[in-house]
């Protein structure tokens, strides 16, 4: 069998982007994805601009499927306080940008067939054996598969096979709703977030249309799909009101839980973890992805650094995993800190979030430092 220099076990977003990042320093870096084929899966993923700086470098950011995000907008239901982040404050070209899953997967498998990047279709990792030297990997269709480094970007699914990882989960208890949405309004470039009792409410604009996320208790989120359209548009219109306009049509709804999934550590012996592998966020910010990212440029730029021989070592998954501890940490504990400041009544009364909303309203450099945030996160 012989040795590669990284394995990455997850050819979805983060992963393929980990291998487009490590590419080109002469490694061999192979994908082995479970998948049959690319999923084309059309859920919107909101990227931050940041994030499209990073794929642009390496030219896989996907232009024409791209949405800006030029304006943001958040507000309360049943409580004063509004606020509205723009681009042009931030001297942005846009704030962020929508992007369907499958295009985001196009343009990053286009771009590792031309750097020459093996993806393994059909490959699903169900055994690892770490080894002081090595990791190797055993798959369903028996094949094996050896590596310097190991790098998990599944999602989760291997992390628990890996001596000393273990997750930490909150179950926030809620679960969204997700569907595309058409309202009689051109919407301009501009997203909202709503927080409402039941929990925040996003529409992001994609092309000529929204992408809806509405969260809510589970039985609640049960009822909203069971709904006929007319009457879920009608309960949607009165939770958020009609600063978007009239809504008119929603396409087919899906429901998932809403949870926070962290690992205790995102290395290993031989190993790395990286993207929803490492922390599974909840969406109300669109910070899970532009993490994941982070985490793959910050472990790409280490690929690049680090000699041959020493890949896989302690020394560079200690500089690995202090590249991505404040970020990290951070990301978490700020997506953490909205849902239970936003959807949670008992932390943060009414009035409260109304202040806040108020002062970043009337407070520019509040507005700055929540925009990069949200853009850089806490590595710039
Ligand atoms: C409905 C929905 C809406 C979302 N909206 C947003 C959003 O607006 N903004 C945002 O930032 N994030 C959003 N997210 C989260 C976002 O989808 C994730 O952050 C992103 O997909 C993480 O990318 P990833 O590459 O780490 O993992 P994934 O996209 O989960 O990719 C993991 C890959 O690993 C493969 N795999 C799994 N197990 C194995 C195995 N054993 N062997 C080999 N391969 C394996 C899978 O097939 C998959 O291709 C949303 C998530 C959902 C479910």
């Amino acid at each position: 069998m012989p040795m590669l220099d990284v394995a990455i076990v997850g050819g979805g977003p983060v992963g393929a982007a980990l291998a487009a990042w490590g590419a080109g320093a002469g490694l061999e870096i192979a994908v082995f994805e479970a998948r049959s084929a690319p999923s084309g899966d059309p859920r919107t993923l909101a990227l931050s601009h940041g994030s499209r700086e990073r794929l642009e470098e390496v030219l896989a950011w996907p232009e024409a499927g791209a949405t800006p995000i030029t304006s943001i907008h958040i507000s309360q239901r049943g409580g004063p306080g509004r606020t509205l982040l723009t681009a042009e404050e931030q001297s942005l070209p846009a704030l962020g940008y929508t992007v369907s899953y499958g295009a985001l997967e196009a343009a990053l498998a286009e771009r590792l067939a031309k750097m020459s990047v093996a993806v393994h279709y059909g490959e699903s990792c169900e055994g690892i054996a770490l080894e002081a030297d090595a990791a190797i990997l055993r798959f369903a269709s028996a094949r094996e598969a050896r590596a310097r480094l190991l790098v998990l970007a599944d999602g989760g699914t291997n992390a628990a096979r890996i001596p000393g990882i273990a997750f930490r989960v909150k179950d926030y208890g809620q679960h969204a709703v997700v569907g595309a949405l058409r309202s009689d309004r051109a919407h301009g470039g501009r997203a909202y977030e709503r927080f409402t009792p039941s929990g925040p409410l996003a529409l992001l604009p994609v092309q000529d249309r929204y992408a809806l996320v509405w969260t809510a208790a589970p039985r609640e989120a049960e009822r909203l799909l069971a709904l006929g359209e007319a009457d879920f548009l009608a309960q949607l219109q009165e939770a958020f009101g009609d600063r978007a306009g009239r809504f008119i049509s929603v396409g087919a709804r899906a429901s998932f839980p809403l949870r926070l999934r962290t690992v205790n550590v995102p290395v290993a012996l031989r190993t790395a973890i990286v993207g929803n592998a490492a922390q599974a966020l909840h969406p109300i910010a669109g910070q899970g992805l532009n993490l994941g990212l982070r985490d793959a440029a910050a472990l790409g730029a280490l690929l690049r650094s680090t000699p041959r021989e020493a890949l896989g070592g302690s020394a560079m998954l200690a500089a690995y995993r202090e590249a991505r501890r404040r970020d990290a940490s951070r990301g978490v504990a700020f997506t953490d800190f909205l849902v239970s400041a936003f959807a949670d009544g008992r932390l943060v009364p009414t009035w409260g979030r109304g202040l806040a909303l108020t002062a970043l309203d009337l407070f520019a450099p509040a507005r700055r430092l929540l925009a990069e945030r949200m853009i850089h996160g806490s590595v710039k």
